[in-house]
């Protein structure tokens, strides 16, 4: 029987494309042709990978409008979107074929009686499962970090994005990587189970919810092999009675709104001293009233549809059930009329435990607010989930801002003042139920190689 899979323009609801998925047979195929490709591309100059890589960069920065066009259709993100997603992979090629050399340099120590090296050896193939919410990104972040240490890259991309899936693969042949360096596999989870099991391959990486996460970090424990799983979250960002108002409105929306609120890293819960706490609600409210969502090939278009009509459907149910249990809508909170998977812009309050807007992530355009006495509960409320990627909080007091990131938050990264998303040259990673691991910043390209100890006496 041939498996197929069907990608959706979740806009429209039309059918984009059919493909066949792989067996198992052919998979096993790939996987040792990539392997192959490791042990001509291990032994690559550090500088002629950052070349290659530097290459798929500027690859990306002339696509970008087709890329992006792609990202619309199979995901629902506004054009506009697209296009940063796309300088932001052209950033991190450019990043990594630039500090690679130095990050996976050796690094000589004296020890009693001679002297060693600390060298940085690539591992082999490294297999990466990948999400649909930065189709581009999350799947340039993994394979460009591993192909600087000189592993080979295998990729099983969300089965709502395998167009973008086709288009990575061209842009990596078309930059000169050598054939089978870079593999995608059309492949459902039954056969994924088994890549990971896979003698030749020798490490996974997951961008995904905490479910998928479990059952590829269990695979992989089973098969004893290195895991990094960058997984969901319930971002708090806290807004201190001493903060500018105004910034923190903006900043808060640009957090919650961005990518139809479909970001690991998003804001999600915003957590008010009372003391400015109507003030905040009223004008993030009034803002929230004004984006543009609606069809996301349009130039104005602020917010598309989520990527899944199931998604949305799940997201309403999380909306409901935490109205059901004592949160109060303020704005959005109803499914809209017509085709399409689009959720409005929804502001939640009095979300308090017990509710999915509190305990759970809500991956779209939902933001939670609660209100607190002081800032001692607000660190409190902020650490009191099972998640703990990212965060943030406002307060003209820097010096108190940074004593709060660093000592209290229990978080892989903290905003202070403002939202940003991934910087190429800081970690990226999480704690706790969002997973473990760290991406970008020269960490990435460490996580999958054999630190190798060299003694010389
Ligand atoms: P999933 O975690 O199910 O999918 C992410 C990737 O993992 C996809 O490639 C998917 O493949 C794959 N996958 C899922 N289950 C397994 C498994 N058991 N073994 C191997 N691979 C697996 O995310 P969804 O698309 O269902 O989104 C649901 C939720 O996940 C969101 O609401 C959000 O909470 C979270 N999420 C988090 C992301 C992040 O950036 N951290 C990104 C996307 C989602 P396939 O598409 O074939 O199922």
């Amino acid at each position: 029987m041939t498996n197929t899979q069907q990608t959706v323009n979740p806009a429209t609801g039309e059918v984009i494309q059919t493909y066949t998925q792989m067996g198992e047979d052919e998979v096993n195929r790939i996987i040792e042709q990539a392997h192959e490709a490791f042990l001509s591309w291990r032994g690559a100059p550090l500088t002629e990978r950052g070349d290659i890589l530097r290459q798929v960069g500027k690859l990306i920065r002339e696509r970008k409008n087709e890329l992006a066009a792609l990202m619309t259709e199979e995901m629902g993100k506004p054009l506009r979107e697209g296009v940063q997603e796309c300088q932001l992979c052209a950033a991190i090629c450019d990043y990594s074929a630039d500090q690679g050399p130095q990050v996976l340099a050796d690094e000589e120590r004296e020890m009693q009686g001679g002297r060693a090296l600390i060298t940085y050896q690539p591992q082999g193939v490294i297999y990466g499962i990948q999400p649909w919410n930065f189709p581009l990104y999350q799947v340039i972040r993994y394979s460009i970090a591993n192909l600087m240490a000189g592993n080979t890259v295998l990729l099983k991309h969300a089965s709502n994005v395998w167009g973008m899936a086709v288009e990575v693969e061209k842009l990596f042949r078309d930059a000169g990587l050598p054939e089978n360096a870079f593999r995608t596999l059309f492949i459902g989870h039954d056969v994924s189970d088994s890549v990971i099991a896979h003698p030749l391959v020798r490490g996974v990486t997951l961008t995904g919810s905490p479910k998928a996460g479990r059952t590829v970090g269990q695979k992989a424990g089973k098969a004893l092999k290195k895991s990094v799983l960058e997984l969901g979250s319930n971002d708090a960002y806290i807004v201190l009675a001493d903060a500018d108002l105004e910034k923190a409105v903006k900043a808060c929306l640009m957090g919650r709104f961005t990518n139809g609120g479909q970001t690991c890293v998003a804001a999600k819960r915003f957590i008010v001293e009372e003391a400015v706490y109507d003030q905040f609600r009223d004008a993030y409210v009034a803002e929230a009233r004004k984006i543009k969502y609606g069809d996301p090939t349009q130039d104005e278009t602020q917010m598309g549809p989520m990527a899944r009509q199931d998604l949305r459907d799940d997201l309403h149910d999380q909306v409901r059930q935490s109205i059901e249990n004592g949160a109060v809508c303020l704005l959005g909170g109803e499914i809209p009329e017509g085709r399409g998977a689009y959720y409005p812009p929804t502001v939640l309050e009095n979300v308090v435990p017990g509710q999915p807007a509190y305990d759970d992530e809500l991956f779209g355009p939902v933001a939670a607010l609660i209100k607190v006495r002081n800032e001692a509960e607000a660190m409190r409320v902020a650490n009191d989930s099972v998640y703990g990627l990212g965060g943030g909080i406002f307060t003209k007091d820097v010096d108190k801002g940074i004593r709060l990131a660093r000592d209290h938050f229990d978080t892989g990264m903290v905003n202070i003042n403002g939202y940003r998303l991934a910087q190429t040259n800081l970690p990226f990673g999480g704690v706790k139920d969002s997973g473990y691991g760290r991406e970008h910043g020269g960490f990435g390209m460490l996580e999958f190689v054999n630190v190798k100890s060299v003694m010389i006496v």
